[in-house]
């Protein structure tokens, strides 16, 4: 059977309901379940989780893990106060996807982190975040809240030579899309940044303690595989670590 991967989600709120339409929403974007199919996994979105004991049940069903975008990350998670220019984030989905992570993390299953799910998997490290990128990171040359469509790859990264979970992209320099405002300030524990933007921000990150497989991009490759090949690799990496 091919392995079931977890996808967390996003949720979708109305302020005001009425009809059962305007109910609220978990949902994951079609495009990370159609990556994973392509991947030859079987996609399987997540509800939020409310306790250790639901995570970890869920993480019996799954044999790997998809931490999707989406929201600002809360500041208070790595002690600061929230800045003028940060958007909304959500606790209780932040708390949900580190319950999640942390379930994957306890099973020995692998985690893949994409834009706001690699930053969660830097803060659940205990690293911390620019909470926007134009009022906190002075060396800002590069437009990383691209105005171009999802799936056109708007900027270059500079990868490591070393590298364990990337290996598929085989240039020194791949093209990335870029639709994010906050980034990796200080990297947490036993990470390893292997990609770099031309202004000098963590794009890609992987774990380097060997019974831990995290990875994640600042990037969305679930939106560029269809034109290049190898943002596919991301997620038949993860697949191939599920089985
Ligand atoms: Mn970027």
């Amino acid at each position: 059977m091919k392995p079931i991967i977890g996808i967390t989600t996003d949720v979708l709120e109305r302020t005001s309901v009425k009809t059962y339409g305007d109910l609220s929403k978990q949902y994951a974007e079609e495009a990370f379940i159609q990556a994973i199919w392509q991947a030859q996994g079987l996609p399987f979105q997540l509800p939020w989780v409310d306790s250790p004991e639901q995570a970890q049940e869920l993480l019996m069903v799954i044999d790997g893990l998809l931490v999707i975008g989406g929201h600002d990350i809360s500041p208070n998670l790595y002690e600061e106060e929230p800045h003028p220019a940060i958007t909304a984030f959500l606790p209780d989905r932040d708390r949900s996807d580190l319950l999640l992570i942390d379930a994957a993390v306890q099973a020995k299953k692998p985690v893949l982190g994409i834009c706001r799910g690699m930053q969660l998997l830097n803060v659940y490290q205990g690293g911390s975040l620019y909470q926007d990128l134009s009022a906190q990171y002075a060396g800002l040359k590069i437009q990383h809240q691209q105005n171009s469509p999802p799936h056109i790859a708007t900027h270059t990264i500079t990868w490591e030579t070393s590298r364990q979970y990337f290996k598929g992209f085989t240039q020194a320099v791949s093209q990335v899309n870029s639709v994010h405002h906050q980034a990796i300030k200080d990297l947490g524990r036993d990470l390893k940044a292997v990609a770099y933007s031309k202004d000098g921000l963590i794009e890609a990150i992987e774990s380097t303690q060997e019974d831990c497989n995290f990875f994640g991009t600042q990037w969305h490759p679930e939106t560029l595989w269809q034109k290049n090949g190898d943002h596919l690799k991301v997620f038949e990496e993860l697949v191939f670590l599920s089985r």
